[in-house]
């Protein structure tokens, strides 16, 4: 029996409409099978839709704040009161646009956590970060943040998301090889601190991801699935992705 449930995340940025969650609900409603978890992260406004659709719903981000004077923000609890299971903490936009820091990014996993949502924690290094060799210290250090902060053991109830900045939207997805690779470190150094916990983790691929490559990589022994930005917002291909991540695991 497999350790691990193969898992298919779609990120809508700030993409989508009331007529794509009437789409893509049920595109997923077709396809959705004991062996994968389909999740999406539309922008809020659409969220208590798509959880009215029936599809397993998460958010793009949350405050890392309890509920007080946030102009904008927008508090966990109410996120999780409305239905949603999931939250995306760290993506690379939110880290390079919004200025995220690693702390901030430990903080808002933890707040999910307390309120019951499971946080997919994005890591990810940058083109030039990858070119100079980073790629495993930068990985590390987005991942020691969050241990640092709430212990190895708040893992346990959480996805990781590798991304590599430079795949993001770009068209250059990693090679099955050189993801397996990376996501095999992340599993290791886990498994330094907690070798059970390490097993049972969900890692998921993202950067470019669509219904040709997606079967090779998520073939991959540590790959249990992806994170799929621009293909999430197509029917046919969001589904053709979810239909090649049944049976990996
Ligand atoms: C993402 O936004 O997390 C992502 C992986 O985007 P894309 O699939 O478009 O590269």
């Amino acid at each position: 029996m497999a350790i691990r449930k193969a898992m298919v995340a779609g990120n809508w940025k700030m993409n989508g409409s009331l007529e794509l969650v009437k789409q893509m609900s049920d595109a997923i409603n077709n396809v959705k099978s004991k062996k994968i978890d389909v999740v999406l992260f539309p922008p809020f406004p659409l969220v208590s839709a798509l959880i009215a659709s029936g599809v397993s719903t998460g958010t793009q981000t949350i405050s890392e704040y309890k509920p007080g004077a946030f102009t904008g923000e927008v508090d966990a609890q109410l996120v999780k009161d409305l239905g949603a299971e999931y939250v995306l903490v760290g993506h690379s936009e939110r880290r390079s646009i919004y200025n995220e820091s690693n702390s901030t990014v430990a903080e808002k996993f933890s707040r999910a956590q307390q309120v019951g949502l499971t946080p997919i924690l994005c890591v990810g290094e940058s083109e030039s970060e990858q070119e100079n060799g980073k790629t495993e210290l930068v990985v590390a250090a987005q991942i020691d943040a969050v241990i640092e902060k709430i212990g190895v053991a708040a893992l346990k109830d959480s996805v990781i998301a590798y991304e590599p900045v430079w795949a993001i939207g770009t068209g250059k997805t990693a090679s099955p090889e050189q993801a397996q690779n990376v996501h095999k470190f992340i599993r290791d150094k886990i498994a330094a601190l907690d070798s059970d916990l390490a097993q049972g983790l969900t890692i998921l691929y993202g950067g470019s991801v669509n219904e040709k490559n997606s079967e090779l990589l998520f073939a991959q022994a540590d790959i249990d699935g992806g994170l799929i930005g621009g293909a999430s917002l197509k029917a046919d291909s969001f589904s053709a992705i979810c239909e090649s991540a049944k049976g990996t695991l």
